[in-house]
């Protein structure tokens, strides 16, 4: 297993605008769910080696000593540029114990995944929940496992996800879905949506944040691109004519698509606008001093 130094591991996020989250934590570095989209696979983030997982030296100790430091509690993320939640999780647990110390420390959580590991952690998840926010958002691009298994090789399947999601809202945890990417003829027609936004009610979802296209940056486009031409043989040259060497590619008929979306979120009772998903899950928690008492791993 290779690890890297770090010196700290839980900083401020610029604004609170994405869910409400004030703080990031990045355990890992790498994935290995290997998602043919992946943004952090992106040249600007210089790790070549995105495929393999590198674990940060001493990680618990320095989130520690990170929480004891801060003078205000909040949300702290975690998922943005690696999955918390990857296969060696299951082994090593340092996501888990993190969760531990965000509840001794009193602090919310935020989690991004794919898989349905996070399930084992509903326990602590809920002990967040009874203090602070904690969310858990589910990448689910579609709901066919068979498509899922070619844009998403290494991730657990979309069931898996919808299962998690179902354990978690029964433990008291506000979760749903992170619609992102959609990806242009091969996500982003309405009858692989309906099932996303239906499946994700029917498990006790709160929400659904879409943004109805992907990003392409260097080094992510040519990953992405080698594998339409593997696995969709023709698309590429679609992509390449109608998106170029942009950043931000949505999809065909782009608001419409997305006013649909809102549409069925809100007859599903799904929160779809990020203002309201992040009054939702703040509401009633008191974002006040840190907790007199901190005792775990101190
Ligand atoms: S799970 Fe997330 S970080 Fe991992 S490969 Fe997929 S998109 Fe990238």
């Amino acid at each position: 297993m290779q690890t890297i130094p770090a010196k700290t591991i839980v900083t401020r996020t610029r604004s609170r605008w994405w869910f409400g989250t004030d703080y990031n934590m990045n355990l890992y570095r790498g994935c290995t769910h290997g998602c043919i989209y992946c943004d952090s696979r992106s040249s600007c983030y210089h790790n070549p080696d995105f495929d393999h997982i590198a674990v940060k030296e001493n990680a618990l100790a320095i989130v520690r000593d990170d929480l004891r430091r801060k003078v205000q509690r909040g949300v702290v993320a975690t998922g943005a540029m690696s999955d918390p939640y990857n296969p060696l999780e299951r082994k090593l647990g340092l996501t888990r114990h993190a969760l531990e110390l965000l509840s001794a420390y009193g602090f919310g959580v935020a989690v991004d995944t794919k898989s349905d590991l996070v399930s084992r952690d509903a326990d602590v998840l809920s002990e967040i929940a009874a203090q602070m926010p904690a969310l858990v958002k589910f990448s689910i691009t579609t709901a066919d496992p068979a498509l899922a298994a070619r844009l998403e090789p290494g991730a657990p399947s979309p069931e898996r996800r919808f299962a998690a999601i179902e354990q978690l809202a029964k433990a008291g945890v506000f979760t749903g879905l992170l619609l992102m990417p959609v990806l242009p003829g091969l996500t982003d027609n309405r009858e692989n949506l309906s099932r996303l936004l239906r499946q994700t009610a029917e498990a006790g979802g709160r929400f659904c944040y879409c943004w109805p296209g992907l990003t392409m940056r260097e080094g992510q486009r040519e990953y992405f691109y080698q594998a339409l031409d593997r696995e969709f043989p023709g698309l590429r040259e679609k992509y390449e004519k109608r998106y170029g060497t942009r950043y931000r590619c949505t999809v065909p008929g782009a608001a419409k698509l997305y006013a649909w979306v809102r549409e069925e979120c809100s007859r599903l009772g799904l929160l779809s606008e990020m203002e309201a998903i992040i009054a939702v899950s703040r509401q009633g928690y008191d974002f006040g001093g840190l907790p007199g008492q901190a005792s775990l791993f101190s």
